[in-house]
């Protein structure tokens, strides 16, 4: 009787135990100027609260210290580069440099961060999400276009650097957030969680699974509200989205975006959106980015310099081109037929 009461409680124990781990959770935690949601799987509440503790922590830091208008360690640094003096970088964002450098030479210079200046002047330095600006003047864009701050004007050698060019601006909002997620994916991972969604506004890295099934996420329609169809998302891999009508004022009845094309300094205009499957979502992020100002031609360079897996881009007619591997994950919410980039 004694023996089968023990059995009994061990048996509801390991259920309510299996009912912990099988529960999802998940946080929603404001930052990078959007919600970023992250979901944990096949994990107890306490250990999960204890992580999202620690990733509300982490991604408040990252956001401050990475802050392009703010006063930042980034606003810091680009003080330092533009006086053209040597100076020792603080450790953590050589990582961030490097590899934005060579995200930079990676995306045939389309990703370029170095451009905050031509972002300021085109009045997207405000916290408000409803941007209120005018356009700059002609002779402003073209003295910053000629003088073509880049990511290769930062020399670096061993823990030391030098800014070449004193219009450099280091603006990491086409990069930061991916960045941060792969921060937050490491960390969540060595605390043992291996079934992860890390969600800010939209552009997401998966590790492990929801519950039984792969993570299903959807992709925005940069036409309507409702998303323009949706997959299921591979273990470790990211899907990061670039587009027109996330930030963006009018002048004239005529858009103009935050998005801006180093060689021209003015917002680009053949994209509305794109859209980068990749392993590292820093990867994705830039090239996002980067797919937004390169014309078509150079498309499939840019995913094969860049590793990446999948890309999808809304053009301005309309039109959704895509590769062939994207097409056939992607399920659309309409009848519409996406355009197969040749290889
Ligand atoms: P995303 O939504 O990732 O495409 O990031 C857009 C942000 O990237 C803008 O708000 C700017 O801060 C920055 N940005 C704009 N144009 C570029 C560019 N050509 N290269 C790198 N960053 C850019
Ligand atoms: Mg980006």
């Amino acid at each position: 009787m004694k023996r089968l009461l023990l059995i009994s409680l061990c048996i509801l124990a390991l259920s309510g135990c299996e009912k912990a781990s099988n529960q999802v959770h998940v946080r929603q935690i404001t930052s990078f100027g959007t919600t970023v949601e992250v979901t944990l799987s096949a994990v107890s509440a306490s250990d999960a609260d204890q992580a999202l503790d620690i990733i509300e922590q982490e991604l408040n830091y990252m956001h401050e210290q990475w802050h392009a208008w703010r006063p930042s360690s980034i606003t810091r640094l680009n003080k330092q580069l533009q006086s053209g003096q040597p100076f020792s970088v603080d450790e953590q964002l050589l990582p961030l440099l490097n590899q934005s450098k060579e995200l930079y030479s990676k995306s045939l210079s389309y990703f370029n961060p170095a451009i905050g200046k031509l972002i300021e002047l085109w009045g997207f330095y405000q916290d408000n999400p409803q941007i209120t600006a005018s356009l700059p003047p002609e002779t402003m864009i073209n003295q910053l276009v000629l003088s073509d701050p880049n990511m290769d004007n930062i020399v670096i050698s061993d823990y030391e650097v030098r800014g070449t060019n004193s219009d450099i601006q280091l603006d990491f909002g086409g990069y930061a957030k991916g960045y941060g997620v792969q921060q937050l994916i490491e960390q969540l991972r060595a605390r043992g969680i291996t079934n992860a969604m890390v969600n800010a506004g939209g552009d997401i890295k998966v590790i492990g699974k929801r519950q039984a099934r792969n993570w299903r996420v959807a992709i925005d329609d940069p036409y309507q509200e409702q998303p323009l169809g949706w997959l299921y998302m591979e273990s470790g891999e990211s899907i990061f989205s670039s587009g027109d009508y996330r930030r963006f004022f009018e002048v004239d009845g005529k858009r103009y975006h935050h998005i801006i094309d180093p060689n021209t300094g003015y917002p680009t205009e053949q994209a509305r959106a794109a859209t980068v499957i990749a392993h590292d979502p820093a990867v994705a992020d830039a090239a996002a980015t980067a797919l937004m100002v390169a014309p078509q031609s150079d498309w499939l360079r840019i995913m094969q310099n860049m590793g990446l897996k999948h890309i999808l881009i809304v053009t301005n007619d309309g039109t959704l081109h895509c590769d062939q591997g994207f097409a056939e994950r992607l399920t659309l919410f309409s009848a519409r037929k996406p355009h197969i980039i040749d290889k």
